[in-house]
């Protein structure tokens, strides 16, 4: 059975990655994945922010099935801020088939005690619950969840190790970083899955002057602290795969690496070009991120793949190799026989994006795209020549077989179970005592 690892970054652009063109950030590591492997380059999330982003990929599963169109709130005493315990994870999948599990940085399925990650199939964890957090150990103030009074107060938590703060003493990302090669250490001679999310380069821009100083020739302070960022997270990148080689882990071990949606480049300095917009957008620049895997022992090096695919055929590519099944129906599709090139077809007919609050929805098949932003205004666009959606097409067949699709699709849908990010102030004044909690 082959290893197991995602590595998940945080708002990266798509063109912030050396194998997509980025030239002022160089990223040799994280290009060895798609170097020794295949790089996606119509590679989507399940959404344009954070949570159900990272709820879709966590279960294999369109995260609206189970009311996860949310970015949840950090609300520890709330069993519904999170994933549903309907929902069985990777991890859980995986663990059925012996394999061992680690959680590595940025969680944010849900801070009550019955979905932290020790409960949602991970034997082991390093890392935040919350939806960001601090760089610097210095502002690590809070002792534990006891002490956060307002939503963004998680940011200056101590880390957890499984159910414990710890004092920590590297930066955030470097400590990630040394966390994963030390379980891959730990678990070379057994089947393991690591799930590495890195908050980097989400907000706040944090970088130590060893990467700064890799880009004295940024002039713009935004766009060089996101360089250092990402160069931090690349350096960690190497340290693992040099681990993997090291132990002869490599062939056997199955490698992806994607940002959890597009950049939101005013606020963090990232790039999507050539994509239109950015992070929260159902437009490409939200949902297409930088995609890529290996798997040496089974793929060629070098692959470029077309066809549009989610982050939801990670469970699915993932469960195939493992002989681990799933629980609940996937939407994702095992891209193994794609990538092989056994079968010729698009791995999916028809890929959905919906934006609940906003009333914006997206809807892709291998050529076309169905956007209304936010349900006041349908554009039809041709995206394999037409990848920045600038010349919108007239109504036609291909846009009313879209819509129709997507009708279908919907109705499958669950609304939101809960309050979101964008509803912080309603649900403080439902729930008054939400930050009172046990320390932890
Ligand atoms: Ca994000």
């Amino acid at each position: 059975m082959p290893n197991v690892i995602i590595i998940l970054t945080d708002d990266m652009g798509y063109h912030d990655v050396g194998f997509n063109g980025c030239t002022d950030i160089p990223t040799p590591n994280i290009d060895r994945i798609p170097g020794n492997g295949v790089k996606f380059t119509n590679g989507y999330v399940s959404y344009a922010v954070c949570g159900p982003s990272r709820a879709g990929l966590m279960t294999g599963r369109y995260q609206d099935r189970f009311g996860f169109g949310r970015n949840p709130l950090f609300a520890p005493n709330d069993p519904e801020q999170g994933l549903p315990l309907s929902e069985e994870t990777m991890a859980d999948a995986l663990g059925r088939v012996g394999y061992r599990s680690m959680a590595i940085g940025k969680w944010h399925l849900g801070a009550h005690k019955d979905q932290r990650p020790l409960r949602r199939g991970f034997q082991e964890f390093f890392g935040f619950l919350s939806g960001g957090h601090q760089y610097f150990p210095e502002e690590w103030t809070l002792s534990d969840m006891s002490q956060v009074k307002a939503q963004y107060d998680p940011y200056r938590t101590k880390l957890l190790r499984n159910d414990q703060r710890v004092e920590e003493s590297e930066y955030l990302t470097d400590a990630l970083s040394r966390e994963a090669v030390r379980f891959v250490e730990r678990n070379a001679g057994q089947p393991f899955f690591l799930y590495l999310a890195y908050n980097a380069p989400h907000t706040p821009l944090q970088a130590t002057e060893k990467y700064l100083s890799r880009f004295a020739h940024i002039k713009d302070k935004k766009r060089r602290t996101y360089a250092a960022m990402v160069s931090a997270v690349d350096d960690g990148v190497g340290k693992l795969l040099d681990k993997l080689a090291e132990l002869k882990l490599d062939d056997n071990t199955i490698v992806f690496f994607l940002s959890d949606n597009g950049g939101p480049y005013a606020a963090n300095g990232s790039s999507n070009a050539p994509l239109r917009e950015g992070k929260g957008s159902m437009y490409e620049g939200g949902i297409r991120v930088p995609f890529a895997m290996r798997w040496p022992a089974m793929l060629p090096a070098g692959l470029v793949y077309e066809q549009p695919v989610i982050s939801l055929d990670i469970f699915a590519t993932v469960a195939a190799a493992a002989g681990a099944g799933s629980k609940n129906p996937l939407d994702g599709t095992d891209l193994m026989p794609f990538l092989k090139k056994e079968r010729q077809e698009a791995p999916h007919a028809f890929l959905f994006w919906r934006k609940f609050d906003a009333g914006g929805l997206a809807v892709r098949s291998d050529r076309f795209k169905l956007v209304n932003e936010k349900g006041d205004g349908e554009e039809f666009y041709d995206v394999t020549i037409d990848i920045g959606e600038q010349n919108a097409l007239p109504a036609d067949d291909q846009l009313r077989t879209l819509k129709t699709q997507w009708a279908q699709w919907a109705a499958q849908m669950k609304d939101p179970v809960f309050l979101g990010l964008m509803q912080d102030e309603e649900y403080t004044r439902l729930h008054p005592d939400r930050f009172v909690v046990e320390k932890y």
